[in-house]
This record gives C-alpha cells, sequence and structure tokens, in this order.
C-alpha cells in the first residue's frame, strides 16, 4: 500500500505540533506529511506581549520554521492560494497543486485593522499601535518609552480575538510600567471592550474586574469601536460615545485567512473553518480537519486550546487514514496565565461546560487557579522553554492535555 499524503497549511504553533505528532505516529511508509507557510519565522505569540515593555526581544521569540519540524516532514514556503474542496487538491502561490487524502487548517487568524475607520490611517504607529504583531510590538515599546504621561487606552475592537485575556494583561502590565517610572500618578489607564464586563465567563470576569478596580484602571464595557482619530486623539464607538487618548493600544478586528474565504464551501462569513467541537472533522468533508485559531468552535482561540487539540487532531487523521472512526476526544479545555504585574500572574483553566473556577491546577497540590501569585509568573515564564522543548516537538506532558483536570477544582465555589 502506498504512502498517504497529509498537508497541513499553516506551520505554526498547532500546524507544527500537528505535523510532528503525525510523524512520531506514522512511519514513512505509511504518510507523507507536508505543511505549507508563507515564511519561515516561528513566533512565540506570547512573547509578544513583553516586547513593549523592554522584557523581550523580537529576535528572542522568533525561530525558524523548518528548525521546528522533525525529520521526514516536507516544508513548503508558499501561500497557500485555495482549496480546491471537490479534488482534495491545494493550490499554491509558487504555481504547485498539493494533492491531499487528509487535511489540516491551521493557519490561524488574519488582523484586519484596515476595517476600522481610520486606525490605519494618519497616527497608526505614532500615537496607535497593535502589539499583535512583532512590527507592532517593537514600535510601541518606543512609543512606551516615550511616554511621559497622559491617557492611555486599551481596546480591543471585537471579539473573537486569540488570546483575549492578552489585552487584560497589556494593560495590567501597562499600570505596573508606569509605576515604576514614576509616571502613574500622570497617567489615566482606560481598558474599553465591547464584552459586558471585563471577560467572557461570569466569574474570571467578576475577578478580573475587581483587578482592573484594584489598579484604578478604568473599564468601558460595550464599547464597539468604529473609528479612530489618530491625529485629534478619539476612539468612537458606534453609539457616538467617546475616548480621548495619547495613546492607543488596540486589539484590531480579526478574520480566517483570505484563502479560506476564497474556497466555496471551506469557511464560514468570517473565514473560519467549521469543525466537529470534539473530533475537529469538518462535517461536509470527513479529510479536512480543522485546527487552533482557524477553527470555528465554541472555545477561546489560544495556543493551550490549539495544544490540546493537536493530541486529539493527531489521532483522529491517523485513525481517518486508517479507515476507523474519530474520537471525541476534545472537551474544550483552555489553560491561561494572565500577567498582573509586579511578578505576578493568575491562572485559569476551562472547558466548553465548566466556566474558570478557583482552586489548583492540574491537582490540589498544583498552581492555584483563579488567584494571583508569583508561582504563576513563573509558570507563564518557564512556558516558553516548554513551548519550545515539549508543546512544538510533539510530546506529552504528565497531567496535562486535551481533558480539562477537574481534581484541584472548587466545584462549590459557584453552586
Ligand atoms: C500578543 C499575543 C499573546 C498571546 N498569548 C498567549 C498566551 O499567553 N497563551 C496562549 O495559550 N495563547 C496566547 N496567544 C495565542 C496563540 O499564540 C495562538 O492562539 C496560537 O498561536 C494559535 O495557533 P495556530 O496554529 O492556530 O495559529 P498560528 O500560530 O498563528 O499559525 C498560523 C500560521 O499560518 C500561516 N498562514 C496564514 N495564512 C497563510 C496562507 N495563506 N498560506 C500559508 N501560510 C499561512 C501563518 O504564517 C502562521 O504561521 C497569544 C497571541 C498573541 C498575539
Amino acid at each position: 500500500m502506498s504512502a498517504k499524503r497529509i498537508v497541513i497549511l499553516g506551520g505554526g504553533t498547532g500546524g507544527t505540533m500537528a505535523a510532528n505528532r503525525l510523524r512520531r505516529r506514522l512511519d514513512a511508509a505509511e504518510a507523507e506529511i507536508h505543511v505549507v507557510d508563507r515564511d519561515d519565522r516561528h513566533v512565540y505569540q506570547p512573547g509578544l506581549l513583553f516586547v513593549p515593555f523592554g522584557l523581550a526581544r523580537v529576535d528572542e521569540i522568533v525561530r525558524p520554521r523548518r528548525r521546528q519540524l522533525r525529520s521526514g516532514i516536507v516544508f513548503h514556503e508558499s501561500e497557500a492560494e485555495a482549496v480546491l474542496l471537490d479534488e482534495d487538491a491545494v493550490r499554491l502561490a509558487d504555481g504547485s497543486v498539493l494533492r491531499y487524502d487528509a487535511l489540516v487548517i491551521s493557519t490561524g487568524v488574519r488582523l484586519q485593522p484596515e476595517e476600522t475607520d481610520g486606525l490605519t490611517g494618519p497616527g497608526w504607529n505614532e500615537r496607535v499601535f497593535t502589539f499583535y504583531n512583532p512590527e507592532g510590538a517593537e514600535a510601541l515599546r518606543g512609543a512606551l518609552e516615550r511616554f511621559d504621561g497622559g491617557r492611555l487606552v486599551v481596546n480591543l475592537v471585537d471579539m473573537p480575538i486569540k488570546c483575549p485575556v492578552a489585552p487584560l494583561e497589556f494593560a495590567f502590565l501597562a499600570d505596573w510600567h508606569l509605576r515604576e517610572r514614576g509616571l502613574r500618578s500622570r497617567s489615566e489607564l482606560v481598558y474599553a471592550t465591547p464584552l459586558d464586563g471585563a471577560f467572557t465567563k461570569p466569574i474570571a470576569s467578576a475577578h478580573l474586574a475587581g483587578l482592573l478596580a484594584a489598579k484604578q484602571i478604568e473599564l468601558v464595557s460595550e464599547f464597539n469601536a468604529g473609528e479612530v482619530d489618530g491625529v485629534g486623539g478619539k476612539l468612537v464607538a458606534y453609539d457616538g460615545r467617546e475616548l480621548d487618548f495619547d495613546l492607543l493600544v488596540t486589539v484590531p478586528l480579526h478574520g480566517g485567512a483570505a484563502y479560506v474565504e476564497r474556497s466555496p464551501g471551506l469557511g464560514d462569513a468570517l473565514g473560519f473553518v467549521p469543525a466537529d467541537k470534539a473530533t475537529l472533522q469538518m462535517p461536509a468533508r470527513p479529510n479536512v480537519f480543522a485546527l487552533g485559531d482557524a477553527a470555528d468552535l465554541p472555545t477561546s482561540k489560544a495556543g493551550s486550546v490549539t495544544h490540546f487539540q493537536a493530541e486529539v487532531l493527531a489521532e483522529n487523521v491517523a485513525r481517518f487514514l486508517r479507515g476507523d472512526e474519530p474520537v471525541a476526544g476534545y472537551d474544550g479545555h483552555a489553560s491561561c496565565f494572565v500577567e498582573t504585574g509586579f511578578g505576578k500572574a493568575l491562572l485559569i483553566d476551562f472547558n466548553y461546560e465548566t466556566e474558570p473556577l478557583p482552586g489548583h491546577f492540574p491537582t490540589a497540590f498544583g498552581l492555584p487557579l483563579l488567584r494571583e501569585s508569583r508561582l504563576n509568573h513563573l509558570g507563564k515564564l518557564l512556558f516558553e522553554w516548554a513551548y519550545w522543548h515539549a508543546l512544538l516537538p510533539g510530546r506529552d506532558i504528565a497531567g496535562i492535555g486535551a481533558e480539562m483536570p477537574t481534581r484541584g477544582k472548587r466545584y462549590a465555589a459557584v453552586a
């Protein structure tokens, strides 16, 4: 029997983990594995949060993609142009066509700052910044260095965004940074969100709103940003509310990759790919799987989610190629460290059914949940090492996986 061909679009967090897990599981006689990405720069995206504060440098958080892939995986440095579902093939910008037996869509999200009126007009990268890509994070570092007090507004334009806690973390770190530099009394910090609170899940939202208040960061909720005047320093909502700023830190609108929209039958109106929430298989196309930020699933878009999904996805791609039924193995598990400044962080852990609860992770003797601690901050810093050396290579970490651990959680806290 000849080797089956697996094509993975996107060689970021999910694509790399899936490729390496599949290579460990299937030998060359069973499967050829191809990964397609438009460039050879793998960014450790959680590190982008630290760049504006001078706590990390872009060159420290970027590594060549090829080097993260196990031997025996073919890397194509090219843009994916279209998926031809009826032909089981992908067309690349370099002119080649890759036929597949199984396809994994892991091309993440596309930032769309140009979709908000005025956002990328005059003032962009002068007074208005995003830290969601390396160039923006680096430019914001310069602006924060020059900032000597005033009104700093952090805004997420609309959901969904990747790492929904990252803008909150930015606000907490900005508070810490301005206090360290003796500028806090001359500064106002505002957190403007389209949500009705600080976060999506009620218990965590109440907790995080309490932290914002304790740090004198004003929370402006249900704020749907429609227009930016980067010269006059005004952020305007669709309902007419205005927020003045000296420095605006924005998380722009997110959509799926452009080729998803161009490929008939592949994505939804936003360019995300529908998938079964437990198997990650596309309902209409059993040989297509969606992973990570690119998938349209009712969970956070986060690296931890992508990691937990990659375990299930690799299992299910291998099963599909053998003609076996998929396992309904993904329960929506998400786990996020939330950096809160002053060397502390809190940790939230949840899934489709269970919202973030207090307690400990992953067992009763582990890291504190929903409570600021130095241990969690250390966990967040150590995570980078685990990312490059354990998670990307596709190794299992005992006790931390696709199934949300329940043992340390205090369910009585919400009863
Ligand atoms: C500032 C910031 C902080 C974050 N912090 C955390 C955190 O603390 N914890 C956490 O769990 N998550 C965090 N995340 C989120 C996390 O990084 C993402 O959720 C995760 O990387 C998603 O993995 P992915 O494989 O779906 O997408 P990505 O890792 O973004 O990979 C997508 C890949 O697809 C490629 N691609 C896109 N379109 C095409 C195309 N047409 N052709 C070829 N290639 C293409 C891209 O080049 C990219 O390499 C953070 C993100 C940001 C921006």
